[in-house]
């Protein structure tokens, strides 16, 4: 280990658990009330500007993705209540449930299958609509329908686009792109499985193969891209466009919890759990939630316990400043959508006022609670996404967290939403194994 990094296994019982590879949870003591409003780096004026931009690609993503027809083209995924997965919890691990559990389907989300079909997707779309705005061919105001014409497709092709990915976000991009015509490259990390590989090839895109972990798939991409006048860079380690893409999530989620009648205020709190990789996704979804909520909601990340990298970030408050390996902890995880070892740039710090905390779990469980998922309420997930219900089995830190915050009388109205990250790609053969494990 780093000799600096010692005095943070001494001083933070989180950080002493992470490096010994226990199941952990770190409560976030900068969380403030009305937090969200004290955040400088982003705006919720961008929340807007993305969520217009989606609606105005709507009539494109309609046409090009028959899947979309139902919803007009928005990408979106369900909501559900999950009674059955919540006596499982409560029986098998007494987990000790009182209020109502959901799950968010983002395992479901059409065109891409994952959490990524937000930010990924929304990036490319921003890039060709700024492409095909300077080039003076688009305005704000045609239907965007007119992008599927073959002459379109003709103009994306001088372009590339390129990303670095531990699948999930190369699926998405890899998907998006190659539809509006361009060229991609997607640099995957070894942690990626061969299926997603596969998947890309058969629809064009270029994918290169690191014998290496995730940042090294990222250097490699950003300065492949960066050689190349032509080549747009999908940056995961700083993007604010994959942030905002996923930030919508809360508008969304809002919506749906209205058409369903569930009432998220002061008495009834919601908790919403979110597995976290690099931090893009869980941070935008939560940046989302609380401009809308406020502090009704209180989100968590979830991490394994082998790639718990932005709890290093946060609790050491070093952020992108720290990786596991600067701890000895290795990053090896079954959870592919999470293999990531150090944190985002930027994410940590836009979080810190506003995010509950961060809670680890074992590989072992995700496959257990993926079982679980599958025999009370037949829904698949892949393993990554079961880290959501990581701090729904550590009922003690929920009651300390209840009592901190002074919620201990309003538990039992607790809206807890476990965000399913992903798994409707995932081919049946691999699911038959997942299973097995
Ligand atoms: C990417 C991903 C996440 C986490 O997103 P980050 O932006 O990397 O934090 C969670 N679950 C799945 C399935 C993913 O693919």
């Amino acid at each position: 280990m780093k000799e600096a990094f010692k005095a943070f296994v001494d001083t933070i019982p989180a950080v002493a658990d992470a490096v010994q590879l226990k199941e952990t949870f770190w409560q976030n003591g900068k969380q403030i009330p009305g937090g969200e409003k004290t955040i400088k780096e982003v705006e919720p004026a961008q929340i807007k500007d993305a969520s217009d931009r989606l609606v105005r690609f709507a009539s494109y993503l309609k046409k090009v993705f028959p899947e979309l027809e139902a919803t007009g083209g928005i990408i979106e995924s369900e909501l559900k209540a999950i009674p059955n997965m919540k006596e499982f919890l409560n029986e098998q691990y007494q987990a000790d449930i009182k209020g109502k559990l959901m799950i968010k389907l983002d395992s479901d989300l059409p065109v891409s299958g994952s959490i990524k079909a937000r930010g990924g997707i929304y990036e490319v779309l921003k890039h060709a609509e700024e492409l095909a705005m300077e080039a003076g061919k688009l305005k704000e105001t045609d239907d965007y329908a007119v992008l599927a014409e073959p002459e379109f497709q003709e103009f994306f092709s001088q372009y590339t686009v390129q990303v670095g990915s531990t699948g999930n976000l190369g699926l998405s991009i890899g998907i998006m792109s190659a539809k509006l015509g361009f060229r991609v490259i997607v640099h995957m990390s070894a942690d990626a499985k061969q299926w997603k590989k596969d998947l890309l090839r058969s629809r064009g895109v270029e994918v290169v193969e690191y014998a290496d972990d995730y940042s090294a798939a990222v250097d490699q991409g950003r300065t492949n891209s960066e050689a190349d006048p032509m080549s747009y860079f999908v940056d995961d380690e700083n993007s604010q466009n994959l942030f905002m893409g996923y930030s919508v999530a809360g508008e969304r989620l809002k919506a749906q919890l209205d058409t369903q009648g569930i009432v998220v205020d002061e008495d009834h709190p919601m908790f919403v759990y979110l597995p976290c990789g690099i931090g893009g996704a869980p941070g935008g979804v939560a940046y989302g939630i609380k401009q809308v909520f406020g502090d009704a909601a209180h989100c968590f990340f979830t991490e394994p316990t082998h790639a718990c990298c932005m709890l290093l970030g946060m609790a050491t408050g070093l952020h992108d400043g720290i990786s596991v390996k600067d701890m000895d902890i290795d990053g090896k995880t079954d959870a592919d959508g999470l293999a990531v070892g150090r944190p985002s740039a930027f994410v940590g710090r836009v979080v810190e006022p506003v995010l509950s905390g961060i809670a680890t779990i074992h590989d072992e469980k995700l496959y257990d609670l993926m079982r679980g998922l599958l025999t009370t309420e037949e829904q698949f997930i892949e393993p990554s996404a079961c880290a959501s219900f990581a701090m729904l089995i550590r009922p003690e830190d929920v009651k300390a967290y209840l009592k901190a915050k002074g919620l201990e009388h309003v538990e039992e109205n607790i809206v807890h939403i476990a965000w399913a990250t992903g798994g409707s790609m995932v081919p049946q053969e691999n699911r038959e194994e997942y299973v097995k494990m």
